[in-house]
């Protein structure tokens, strides 16, 4: 069975739900590998990407890798993609393994696909593309296909694999090492789900109102256990941080279900939610073009429909 190498993302030693993803999608493909890179690699995530089908797992956790930005991830990639000839490269669509893809592709000569929703026979990569307007079906034609999947695309399922580690010796390069990291910063993190990872996302817009208002859109959220997003309007006025836009020139989100109330549903929000999989609008313009993609819409002010719904839901937990 032809090998598929999937790169892990971890954080503080904890596998991403992304990459359980990509090994799901993987055992499809051929035998998955994954590939560890920097500090945190434990027994307890070594199980967890054995308990999801990694038949291999390659570590490389040497400074070298970890202390510099993504150059030496690209260049270990492209070590073992010379060593064991996968059959194809899996990566997570995020910023940064999106920019270890385009390296990757330069080393090893190859194409690489973006925003990858779903991958079908003959590595057919099925596309999501001008912020999310037009689907494509596309395949890489040269060398090693490297295929960026979006988070929240296939549906996690468990399937053991063997699991056997394989410490991975290479050497860095000196250019590889030009951009050192000097300091990490933890983010806050409060008790939601991170955004791009969340299975139901809560977004408000500039129909929120204010700041203060978009506690509503926080209350629904959390009985939904949901994580909040924002338009870039909120976000410009201040209502809330930028770092939760959803959009053209924010997250990327394709959650199973997606509530946007008071977003008119601009082409360059729909780019970042398009295609979760149910969208569930509020708004008080019957017009809005956000109906048009929502498979339902409800009609009125949120500031009456949402603190009902909160309620609701709260009832039924
Ligand atoms: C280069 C570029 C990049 C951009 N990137 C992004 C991006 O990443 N993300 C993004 O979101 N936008 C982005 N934009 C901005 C985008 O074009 C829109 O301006 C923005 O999405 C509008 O946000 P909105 O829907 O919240 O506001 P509006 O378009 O003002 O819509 C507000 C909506 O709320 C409804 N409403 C008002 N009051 C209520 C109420 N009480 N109850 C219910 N509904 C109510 C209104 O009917 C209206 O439909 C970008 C624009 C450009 C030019």
């Amino acid at each position: 069975m032809s090998e598929i190498l999937v790169l892990v993302e971890h954080v503080e030693g904890q596998v991403k739900k992304v990459t359980l993803e990509l090994l799901t999608l993987a055992r499809k493909l051929g035998a998955p590998s994954a590939v560890w890179t920097g500090a945190g690699y434990s027994p307890e995530a070594a199980a967890k990407l054995a308990e999801y089908g990694a038949e291999k797992i390659y570590v490389a956790d040497s400074a070298e890798v970890s202390d510099y930005v993504v150059a030496p991830k690209a260049e270990l990639l492209a070590h073992l993609v010379a060593e064991k000839s996968p059959s194809v490269v899996l990566v997570a669509a995020t910023a940064e393994a999106k920019e270890i893809a385009g390296r990757l592709a330069i080393k090893i000569d190859s194409g690489v696909l973006t925003d990858v929703v779903g991958i079908e026979d003959g590595l057919v990569a099925d596309q999501s593309i001008f912020g999310g307007g037009v689907n494509v079906r596309s395949r890489v034609t040269k060398g090693t296909p490297i295929i960026a999947v979006r988070p929240n695309s296939t549906p996690v399922e468990a399937a053991a694999g063997a699991g056997t580690e394989e410490q991975v010796s290479f050497t860095v390069s000196e250019a590889a090492k030009s951009a050192r990291i000097v300091e990490r910063v933890k983010q806050e993190k409060g008790a939601r789900p991170e955004l791009t990872e969340a299975a139901v996302v809560v977004s408000g817009g500039r129909g929120v109102g204010s700041a203060d208002k978009f506690s509503i859109i926080e209350e629904l959220a959390d009985s939904l256990g949901a994580a909040v997003g924002a338009s870039r309007a909120a976000t410009d006025a201040g209502w809330y941080p930028h770092q939760f836009q959803v959009g053209q020139t924010g997250k990327t989100v394709s959650p199973q279900l997606y509530i946007a109330a008071g977003i008119s549903g601009a082409i360059q929000h729909r780019a970042g939610m398009q295609t979760a999989k149910t969208i569930v609008a509020i708004n008080k313009d019957p017009e809005a073009p956000i109906f048009e993609l929502a498979d339902f819409g409800v009609v009125g002010d949120l500031h009456e429909v949402i603190p009902q719904l909160t309620q609701e839901v709260t009832k039924r937990k």
